[in-house]
């Protein structure tokens, strides 16, 4: 893993199919209040410039190709945090008509954070946690592998 993206991880928030309210809670982190910036912790509009996805909800039919699309342009190394009890086992959602899955199901996660929803202080626990385990972590660089999309 690169030891660069411990210095300052850039944010890209994709809510896939949640309530909503984990979205709250993720931009309650970025504001002054918990000032994630101290952290080097930027929110961006691209996946182009990100070094992390944050994931809210759970993966339906409709988002999965978009999830795909999305991911498979992030540059890379590039980090993803589930974020909420949806993105972990599908919560409230499970059983839905149209859901495929918890993200995992699709795409590499490198992180959980569970709650419903997750607090601002997990949020920001979680990106420093994924930073020392990128700091820490000696093996070479290599591609993770991408499950597929798979016929809806
Ligand atoms: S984990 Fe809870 S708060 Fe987050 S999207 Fe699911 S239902 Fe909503």
């Amino acid at each position: 893993m690169s030891r660069i993206l411990t210095r300052s991880i850039w944010v890209y928030h994709f809510a896939a199919a949640p309530c909503n309210n984990c979205d709250i809670e993720i931009l309650d982190a970025l504001t002054p209040k918990y000032d994630a910036e101290r952290f080097g912790i930027k929110l961006v509009g691209s996946i182009r410039h990100a070094d992390c996805m944050l994931l809210t909800g759970v993966v339906n039919s409709k988002d999965l190709p978009r999830l795909m699309s999305i991911y498979q342009q992030a540059p890379k190394p590039f980090f993803v945090i589930a974020v909420g009890t949806c993105a972990l086992d599908l919560g409230i959602f499970r059983g839905s008509y149209n859901v495929v899955g918890p993200p995992d199901k699709h795409i590499p996660i490198d992180a959980y954070v569970p709650g419903c929803p997750p607090k601002p202080e997990a949020l920001l626990s979680a990106v420093v946690k994924l930073i020392e385990k990128v700091r820490n972590d000696t093996s070479k660089p290599g591609k993770k592998k991408v499950k597929g999309i798979k016929k809806l």
